[in-house]
């Protein structure tokens, strides 16, 4: 809802004499493109934008949101856009994006802005990397606060296992050094529980001694996209934990910038990530390249700091909506129901992927998280292209398979998706609350109460103070 802009303006003079970033208001030319990231469907429309330059601007943005009433939400680089919302104040961290390394404590300092490419970088100048995803993108914060499920997931668990300490603007406007000994509560509840609990304004992370993978992706064209897929299924049964490996389903334009081999081809990617040798690698992935002809196959050592070629994520802005699902098995008939409503020779042909959990994912850090599903073998995504102005009916018929491939799995899933791959609409309550076991949801509820009791942090996958429904 938004705020007449005389209720508005005590607050905007008192922004603009405290803040020493830049105050946008939706009159400013630069508001539209500044409050927007990769996202481009279901744009928020907040009624002030603070570019944050300092903590200091963002303890300044939390005060006076607090003073006003103002709804808060954070905005990095827009690949986790919460459900739509109008009003309130929004503060954007993408200029507070410094990045330092301790190679000695193989440990990060990053803040709020910094994307995954800058600590990739900075890293891998000492032989380390981050515990990155599948884009370098995404903000390396917002993605730890959900979780982080990375390219060496299997081999080393999830990024939020490897926070070693937060620096978080709580609903007060207060700065607090958040550890396990500090505030256990928070620290518990920050990572895996979004950005529910205050603006993280930086966090020191582990970096792992891996400056080589093998990796890269291997394509199978349609004719075998059914083969492949139960072959990869077979085959992550044993794989090794060194190795973290997920496919996508992509129907690929036949425009320039495609590979030449994949142009106007609907095909099976095999993604591969492992901390291994190339020797050991090719052995490794040997039952997978048996499978038939590779349209490309283009795995062997590369640094990590070339780690995006492993999936090849788009870059471009785009508009999408997306569903997710995590599962305790792949059996053939759950293939078939899904190849049958996105597959290639489906009525909605669209952007399907299937990661391979277990691994380190499955074992708790020393320091419990809340985390969840950390059981779930697979974690099954199908994203749909969405034009940024359709309209929420043209929206809702696009994503109906989503619910109906949600639908035919559910013998086969744990009831719940991954915090991070909640998207706009999808991100409602009842999802959200989904992607954590009850027991942790419960304290997650608690958690919130303490320290947000009015959800002023409400404009993101939303924890209320108060559960809605009872968690069974
Ligand atoms: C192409 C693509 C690839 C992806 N790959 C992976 C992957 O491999 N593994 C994975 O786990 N996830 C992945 N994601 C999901 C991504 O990690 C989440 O969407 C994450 O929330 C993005 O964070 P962001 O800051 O970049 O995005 P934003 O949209 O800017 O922020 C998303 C949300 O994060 C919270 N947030 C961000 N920064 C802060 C902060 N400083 N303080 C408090 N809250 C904050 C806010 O609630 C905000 O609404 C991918 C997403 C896309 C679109």
């Amino acid at each position: 809802m938004t705020t007449s802009t005389s209720a508005l303006a005590p607050a905007i003079a008192t922004l603009r004499a405290e803040v020493a970033g830049r105050v946008l208001l939706p009159e400013d030319p630069e508001f539209a493109a500044t409050t927007t990231g990769f996202q481009t469907y279901g744009p928020h429309r907040p009624d002030i934008a603070v570019v944050a330059a300092t903590t200091a601007d963002v303890r300044a943005a939390v005060r006076v949101a607090a003073d006003h009433d103002l709804p808060v939400g954070v905005l990095n680089s827009g690949h986790g856009v919460p459900p739509r919302y109008t009003g309130g104040l929004l503060v954007v961290t993408r200029e507070l994006a410094g990045v330092r390394v301790d190679p000695g404590r193989r440990a990060a300092w990053i803040e709020a802005g910094a994307s995954w490419s800058a600590v990739i970088e900075a890293a891998g100048a000492h032989g380390l990397a981050p515990l990155s995803g599948s884009t370098p993108h995404v903000g390396a914060v917002g993605y730890t606060l959900g979780g982080g499920l990375g390219l060496l997931a299997r081999r080393f668990g999830y990024a939020a296992d490897h926070v070693r300490a937060i620096e978080l603007v709580t609903a007060d406007g207060t700065s607090r050094a958040v550890t396990a000994q500090s505030h256990p509560d928070l620290f518990w509840a920050l990572r895996g529980g979004g950005g529910n609990f205050g603006v993280v304004t930086g966090m020191e992370i582990d970096l792992v001694p891996v400056a080589t993978l093998y990796g890269g992706g291997l394509f199978y064209d349609t004719p075998l996209v059914a083969a492949a897929l139960r072959a990869w299924r077979d085959w992550t049964a044993t794989a090794r934990e060194e190795i973290t490996t997920s496919v996508a389903l992509v129907p690929f334009p036949d425009v320039d910038g495609v590979p030449d081999a994949l142009r106007g081809r609907h095909v099976l990617h095999v993604r591969i990530a492992a901390a291994l040798d190339a020797a050991a690698g090719d052995e490794a992935i040997a039952p997978l390249r048996a499978v038939g002809p590779r349209l490309l196959d283009a795995v062997g050592e590369l640094p990590y700091t070339d780690s995006a070629t492993i999936c090849s994520d788009p870059t471009e802005p785009m508009g999408y909506q997306t569903a997710n699902l995590f599962l305790d098995e792949l059996p053939d008939h759950a293939l078939n129901a899904v190849l049958d409503r996105v597959g290639p020779d489906s009525p909605s042909p669209q952007v399907l992927e299937i990661r391979h959990l277990g691994g380190a994912l499955r074992r708790p850090p020393a320091e419990p998280n809340c985390v969840s599903h950390r059981d779930a073998e697979f974690l099954l995504g199908l994203t749909r292209r969405t034009p940024p102005d359709a309209t929420p009916e043209q929206a809702a018929a696009l994503r109906a398979p989503h619910a109906e491939v949600r639908a035919a799995l559910r013998p086969w899933s744990t009831g719940g998706g991954y915090v991070n791959f909640l998207d706009g609409d999808g991100a409602d309550t009842e999802r959200v609350r989904a992607a954590y076991t009850p027991a942790n949801y419960r304290r997650l509820v608690d958690t919130k109460a303490r320290w947000d009791p009015r959800n002023l942090f409400r404009h993101n996958r939303n924890i209320p103070p108060t559960s809605p429904t009872s968690p069974n």
